[in-house]
This record gives structure tokens, C-alpha cells and sequence, in this order.
């Protein structure tokens, strides 16, 4: 299947081959590789999956372009080849700064094949029982580490998580130009849904919280309208105000606080034909009511984390598309963590920023 791979994708590949052969002309196991000449074999195909290359090792003999000693006494591994091409590909190299995806596919699934592997079984950096970030030295998988552009900050870098998640969302949500867009909670995600949202083309959005602080910030951001949600307010008559404030229903709500009576409030406030996106994480039970948005043909979509955003939201920070820096309000050193929890518990800012990097405590 490599010769067939080769023809689909033939400039690719081309590039590929001719930087890993520049590669390999240098690589100290080559001149060991000369002495037996005869044996030469290529184990390297590629699989390209939607315009992103994934390697994988496999068996051609005698390909022209490509050198591999196939004597086990004198091969270079299959995993040494492997980071070879995964450095020519991505063209990452040693002292690259990189934002990290955290979340990984542990193999290849439907899901993956598809292109959806934030449906795999996945391996992610924070959600126990697999292991965190905080620490000064973190090793991660190669191919979901992407170089940052030099005008981005390590803090950009970060935030490229929760803008993928805003990403990922806005395009469940399918936001297209002159769309009205609600976005329940002023968290960190309710604020980069609202980002993407207006890059993607809403005309219009409106953010409900029910702190006003939260609501300050957003209105700071550019927010269209900001909703303050009273206590004791039915999510009808919330439902109701939201239209009078926007002059019409929105056609997309994005519901990122996951509590039970925003996501009510979602479905009464959203337009007919429109979407509600599930962003927010609360109960894994909740009271809806389900066929006022089945007879008013609202559609109703989930969202877990993101796939194929990371991209994106670094061209998207980098061309300066969305401005994600308003967002971080409080900074800690690594050694003050735990407060830095506690301050994000309290709800006292917006993004809390813990940096590692003892060089690197500014924004
Ligand atoms: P956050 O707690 O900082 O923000 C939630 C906001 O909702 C808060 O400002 C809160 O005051 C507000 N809120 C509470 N009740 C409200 C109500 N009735 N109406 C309007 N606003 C209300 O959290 P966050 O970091 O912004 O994340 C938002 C949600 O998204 C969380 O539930 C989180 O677990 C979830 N999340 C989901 C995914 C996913 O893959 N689905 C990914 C990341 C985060």
C-alpha cells in the first residue's frame, strides 16, 4: 500500500522521502548500513488521515529512496525510524516551544479513523486516573505537541485547550454568519465559545451568568448583551428576557455552566430549527424539558473535549482572530498550586494561570 499512498498523496510524500533521505545520509547508523548494502530494506509507510500525517511502520522491500538495514544485528529500530520521520514531518526539533494537546488516541478505532478521536479510548494529561502537568519536566506524544508561533506567549500556548473546546463546540453548533448566539456561564469556556462564536460570524451574542463580575469581564471582551441571571428567576421568564435584550431568539445557544436550570432556560430560549450545544458538566441526571425541543424541532448536542481544533486556534491566536489575554486574571509560581486552587474554586477570577517555568512567571 505504500505505492498506492504514494500515488494519492505523491507530493507529500516526495517531501517526506527527500528529508528523510537528507536525514538519513547523516544518521550515524548509515555507515554501518554500508557495509551490507544488499540487505537494504524499507519499513516505513505513511497513513495520512485528513491532511495530517500519522506513521506507521510496515514492510516494502527495495524501495529506491529510502534506506533501512533490514538485519535485526544491524537495523536501525523501528522506533528509532519512526522518530525520524515523525521530526521531519512535524519538523519539530529539541528547545521547540509547543502548546500540548492533552489528550491523546491509545490506538487506531472507527472513531479514530474518522477523524473523531476524542471518542477513542484516549490517554489525557488531568482526568484521573492518568497523571497531570504539574511539574516543572513533562514528557508528551510527539505528534500532539504543536510549535507555537514566536508571537505567541506560553499563557496563549495554554489557552489553546480551552479555545479548542470553544472550537470544537462552535462547530457542533454549526455558527455561521449573522447568527444570534447565547452563551450560558462566564466561565473561561463560556467566554472562548463567545470568541469563536463572533469570529465564526455571529452577528449577535449575549452571555448569562449569575455573578456580575463574570458578566464585567465579558462585557469588557466585546460581549453584545450580558444577562445577569437573578435568583429565584424561572428559566421561562430567563428565557423570555433573553430575547427582549437580543430582539430575537438566538438561533445556537452554548450552554457551558452544566447547571440544570440553564440548560432549561437553553432549550426555552433557543430559536425553533436552532441548536443547543451541552458545553457544562454537572449532574449526570437532569430534568429538561425534552419535547418542548422536539416539537419545536431544537436540536440538542453534545461536546467532550475537541479533535483536529489545535491548529486552528493557534492560527486563529496568532493572526490575532481571537484574544484570549483578558482572560487570565490570576498568576501563581508552581510551588503556590494549591492556592492557585483555591482561588479558582472560589470562582475570584477567570483563568487561573499556575507557570512552571520559573523564568517564565509574567504574561
Ligand atoms: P466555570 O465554573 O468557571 O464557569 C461556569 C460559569 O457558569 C460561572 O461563571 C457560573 O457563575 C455560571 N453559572 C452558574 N449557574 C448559572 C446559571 N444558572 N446561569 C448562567 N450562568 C451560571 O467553568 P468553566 O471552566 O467555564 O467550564 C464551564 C463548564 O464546561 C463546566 O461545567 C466544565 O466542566 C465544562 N467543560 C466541559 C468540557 C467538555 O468537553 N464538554 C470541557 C471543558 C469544560
Amino acid at each position: 500500500d505504500i505505492f498506492c499512498l504514494h500515488f494519492c498523496y505523491k507530493n507529500v510524500i516526495n517531501e517526506a522521502l527527500a528529508k528523510f533521505t537528507s536525514l538519513w545520509n547523516h544518521h550515524p547508523l548509515r555507515t554501518e548500513n554500508n557495509r551490507s548494502p544488499r540487505k537494504l530494506c524499507c519499513r516505513v509507510a505513511a497513513v495520512i488521515e485528513r491532511g495530517r500525517l500519522k506513521w506507521t511502520i510496515t514492510h516494502v522491500q527495495k524501495t529506491p529512496q529510502l534506506m533501512f538495514q533490514e538485519s535485526s544485528a544491524l537495523s536501525m529500530k523501528n522506533s528509532e525510524a519512526y522518530c525520524i520521520l515523525r521530526h521531519c514531518i512535524l519538523k519539530q526539533k529539541i528547545g521547540d516551544r509547543v502548546a500540548i494537546e492533552p489528550g491523546y488516541p491509545l490506538g487506531v478505532d472507527d472513531y479514530y479513523k474518522a477523524g473523531r478521536y476524542n471518542l477513542s479510548k484516549v490517554y489525557f494529561c488531568s482526568s484521573p486516573p492518568d497523571h497531570g502537568t504539574l511539574c516543572r519536566f513533562y514528557t508528551h506524544h510527539a505528534d500532539y505537541c504543536y510549535k507555537l508561533p514566536n508571537n505567541l506567549s506560553y499563557e496563549e500556548g495554554a489557552l489553546v485547550e480551552p479555545l479548542s473546546v470553544a472550537i470544537h463546540a462552535c462547530r457542533r453548533a454549526q455558527v455561521t454568519l449573522g447568527h444570534k448566539v447565547l452563551i450560558c456561564g462566564a466561565g473561561p469556556i463560556g467566554l472562548v465559545s463567545f470568541l469563536v462564536a463572533k469570529a465564526m460570524g455571529a452577528s449577535k451574542v449575549i452571555i448569562s451568568d449569575i455573578y456580575q463580575s463574570r458578566l464585567g469581564l465579558a462585557r469588557t471582551m466585546g460581549a453584545d448583551q450580558v444577562m445577569k441571571i437573578e435568583e429565584n428567576i424561572t428559566p421561562l421568564v430567563a428565557a423570555k428576557q433573553i430575547e427582549q435584550l437580543l430582539g430575537c431568539m438566538p438561533e445556537r445557544t452554548i450552554e457551558c455552566t452544566g447547571v440544570e436550570s440553564a440548560i432549561q432556560t437553553g432549550i426555552y430560549a433557543t430559536k425553533s430549527g436552532g441548536c443547543l450545544i451541552l458545553v457544562g458538566l454537572g449532574s449526570p441526571f437532569v430534568n429538561v424539558p425534552l419535547i418542548n425541543a422536539a416539537l419545536r424541532e431544537v436540536d440538542i448536542r453534545g461536546v467532550f473535549r475537541y479533535c483536529n481544533t489545535y491548529p486552528t486556534a493557534i492560527q486563529m491566536l496568532a493572526s490575532g482572530q481571537v484574544n484570549v489575554k483578558p482572560l487570565v486574571t490570576h498568576r501563581f509560581p508552581l510551588e503556590k498550586a494549591e492556592e492557585a486552587f483555591h482561588v479558582a474554586r472560589a470562582g475570584e477570577g477567570n483563568k487561573v494561570m499556575i507557570k512552571c517555568d520559573p523564568n517564565d512567571q509574567n504574561p
